[in-house]
């Protein structure tokens, strides 16, 4: 076999020999006679023969020769499919997984007119850097730390890339060459490129663990302290639970011990969130408001989790302790950009304005039962004349996702489809390699399309590619 495979990877021609056979074939003179397509096309070859040598590492059931006849009618069709229809490599998918914040489809969407307002300081100059009144330079972070403290109830804020890269530079400044210490049952992996202990070691802290996994009091923390001890880290262990037989200790506790021995705390908050979910049902767990106002020194958390904004790493605290982040030249390597700032002053103003609903991460979050059930029905109702498929109404239930609430479970409705002529693992597969692509949640024997991710125009492209199915 692997011989055959190297025969057949042989007989693939080289991406010049594919350009200077184009010259003869009619169907692209349109596409060579612009000089300026060459790169175009260039890079067009490039991925169809990958294509091919994928197909050769695949398994095969045509002979050689079988292979070698068709190999350049192939090669051309593929081509003309790439060049007619340029695809960008950042597509829209249609998220049926229920999953909220899927970190795989860009976690949080922003609203409508929120991605108005990041498109039209995207095609203009602004006043990004610059003090309108006096006509000088101007700091980047001012139209968002008003909004933020008055949001958290802080004295001083600040946003850098990301959640992870606000952690590192948290430790870089108070903590290079010095001790941090975390209790052992917060020293989490988050979607599995983010460790706690690594960060800090990026940072260049040095991690003091103490208690157990299960169980850390206050004096663990007490009898770790040295004359090098930096500060205390807690962290949200946003993604597991520890249930049973635990302990931890609370960031009041943690800042009254600080204050004592003259040790800021930190908190890293993860996902965080301006609005009190108990009144969806969720369990409760302290807003940023309720952890700042505790008298943490620094509190941080993402801007696309459950703020439902664009990515991005927000530290809110003490004014002096945000001062001294500022100065750190890392804090130049780590800056946002001006569309990600728009994104969320845009976000921002809308908790400011109360509009929770119009944040889609909240609106998805809080549906109602019966209109999800409504527009679960509606869908099986416009499914119902596809000869190909079987689809059901089903109870079922979504996730918020992006490590935030891991055990809550939202009741929802589904539509269920399964197929008539295939296997099920076929019709994901089918759904997902689709003009628009179509995420679905396998369950059993059955493709289920949660609604209440779904987007409008969501369902009548989900409708028209079973219909593709059935033929
Ligand atoms: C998600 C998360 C992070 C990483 O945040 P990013 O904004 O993705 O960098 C860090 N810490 C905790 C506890 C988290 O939940």
């Amino acid at each position: 076999m692997d011989q055959e495979k190297q025969r057949r990877l042989r007989a693939l021609p080289a991406v010049h020999e594919v350009i200077s056979r184009l010259e003869y074939e009619a169907e692209f003179s349109p596409f060579l006679a612009n000089r300026r397509q060459l790169p175009r096309i260039t890079r067009g070859v490039r991925q169809v023969l990958q294509k091919a040598r994928e197909n050769v590492n695949r398994e095969f059931t045509d002979s050689f020769d079988e292979f070698e006849s068709s190999l350049w009618t192939w090669l051309k069709n593929q081509l003309l499919q790439v060049l007619n229809h340029p695809e960008t490599s950042l597509r829209r998918v249609i998220n049926a997984t229920g999953v909220v914040l899927h970190t795989n489809c860009g976690r949080a969407l922003l609203a409508p007119e929120v991605a108005r307002f990041v498109a039209e300081q995207a095609e203009r100059y602004s006043n990004l850097e610059l003090n309108i009144e006096t006509g000088e330079r101007g700091s980047r972070y001012v139209h968002v730390e008003a909004l933020l403290c008055h949001l958290t109830g802080a004295e001083g804020a600040m946003v850098v890339n990301n959640n992870a890269a606000a952690v590192l530079l948290m430790m870089n400044t108070f903590a290079q060459g010095k001790d941090v210490i975390v209790s052992r049952g917060e020293l989490v992996e988050v979607g599995g490129s983010f460790r706690i202990p690594e960060v800090l070691k990026a940072g260049g802290a040095n991690l003091v663990e103490v208690g157990t996994t299960n169980k850390t009091w206050l004096r663990d923390y007490e009898a770790a302290i040295r004359p090098e001890t930096a500060l205390f880290l807690k962290v949200h262990t946003s993604n597991y639970r520890v249930e049973g037989f635990t302990h931890s200790v609370s960031g009041a506790e943690l800042v009254e011990l600080g204050e004592k021995r003259g040790l800021p705390v930190m908190e890293d908050l993860g996902s965080g969130s301006f609005f009190d979910g108990a009144s969806l049902g969720f369990p409760l767990e302290p807003t940023i408001e309720q952890t700042v106002k505790v008298g943490l020194s620094l509190v941080t958390f993402s801007g696309d989790k459950l703020l439902g904004g664009p990515q991005a790493g927000i530290i809110v605290g003490k004014k002096m302790f945000i001062e001294r982040l500022r100065a750190n030249q890392m804090t130049r390597a780590l800056r946002v950009d001006k569309l990600t700032l728009a994104a969320l002053e845009g976000t921002l103003r809308l908790y400011e304005n109360g509009e929770l609903e119009d944040i889609p991460v909240w609106r998805m979050l809080s549906l109602p039962l019966d209109t999800l059930k409504l527009a679960a029905s509606e869908l099986v109702a416009a499914l119902q004349s596809n000869q190909a498929i079987f689809v059901e109404l089903k109870e079922d239930v979504s996730r918020v996702g992006g490590g935030a609430w891991p055990t809550v479970s939202l009741p929802t409705w589904v539509c269920a489809i399964r197929p008539k002529q295939g296997n099920v693992i076929e019709l994901e597969k089918f759904l997902r390699l689709g003009p628009v692509a179509i995420l679905t949640r396998i369950h059993k024997e059955w493709a289920l399309v949660d609604v209440r991710t779904l987007l409008s125009g969501d369902v009548e492209d989900i409708v028209r590619r079973l219909e593709e199915w059935a033929r």
